[in-house]
């Protein structure tokens, strides 16, 4: 019997976690797209594994030649954050802060952030809504997801992504290597527009500065802006998601991976191989492990 060289059985191993971890958030179709798509990928794998000199893949032409990756985290100095001595006695918490103040240079809490929303009525869907949906997740987190807003599901429980798209979110945070308490999650809009309709330009544009004030209150090393609403708001640039995704842009110095909104996914499974290449890319950055295509 012949057995097979470390490295071979390393790399089928690696190919096989990185499957497992795909068809972990990718089994809703009951897999029937999935398994197809996971068997292409392996024998693409396995083919390479029999010529590891191969030249890499040709880019798709039609696709904008990606920027460069941004170099990961853990090759980066420690952010000033890490490096700041404790806290004894903290600054006093102003009261109130305008959009104007929470846009200028300071770097307001995210109570402060939520003191200053209050309940809100700065735009017309206050008058629909069960709950503000704020956000949820770790106030100090290094990655945080942006969605567009609430839907019924969260309306009524006043916490982002727990409908039908949130589970689905849920997967991709777990297949990522995380757990929800791990990231930030939080939407452009925070209340639920009616009928789920999409956001309008008033809606987004009284909703934006409390977003922006969030990313500044917690000051995440990447963001994930899921679906066109989140990626174009923040980007302030109009250029449809599927040309945005899948490339690292900047935000106010924070690398920004757009990507397909978990809602999407659900109504187009078959575009979910492309969603888990953005989100590896974005576990490359953290110094991840994403399997050998990573
Ligand atoms: N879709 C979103 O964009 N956000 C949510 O919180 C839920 C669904």
């Amino acid at each position: 019997m012949v057995s097979e060289a470390p490295e071979t059985s390393q790399a089928l191993s690696e190919v096989l976690e990185d499957l497992r971890r795909h068809l972990l958030w990718q089994e809703e179709d009951g897999g029937r797209f999935l398994q197809m798509d996971a068997r292409l990928a392996a024998e693409a794998r396995a083919a390479r594994l029999r010529a590891p000199a191969a030249a890499a893949p040709t880019p798709v032409a039609a696709r904008p030649a990606p920027a460069a990756a941004p170099a990961p985290v853990a090759a980066r100095p420690a952010p000033p954050r890490a490096l700041a001595p404790p806290v004894v006695a903290p600054a006093p918490v102003p009261v109130l802060l305008t959009p104007q103040a929470l846009s200028g240079g300071d770097r307001p809490t995210l109570d402060e952030v939520r003191r200053e929303l209050g309940d809100c009525r700065r735009c017309k869907l206050c008058t629909g809504r069960k709950n503000i949906v704020f956000g949820t997740g770790n106030p100090r987190a290094e990655l945080v997801f942006v969605g567009e807003g609430p839907g019924e599901s969260e309306d009524l429980q006043g916490v982002p992504f727990v409908g039908a798209a949130g589970q689905l979110l849920t997967k991709m945070i777990e297949a990522m290597g995380y757990r929800r308490d791990d990231i930030y999650i939080c939407n452009v809009v925070k209340c639920r527009p009616p009928g789920n309709r999409n956001p309008e330009p008033d809606e987004v544009a009284a909703c934006e500065p409390f977003l922006r004030a969030q990313l500044k209150a917690i000051q995440p090393k990447a963001i994930v802006a899921l679906g066109k609403f989140a990626a174009q708001t923040l980007l302030r640039d109009t250029t449809p998601i599927t040309r945005l995704r899948g490339t690292w842009r900047e935000y106010e110095g924070i690398q920004l991976m757009p990507t397909f909104h978990p809602a999407y996914l659900l109504r187009q499974p078959a575009e979910k191989r492309k969603a888990w290449e953005d989100l590896q890319q974005v576990m490359k950055f953290f110094g991840k492990p994403t399997g050998p295509r990573g």
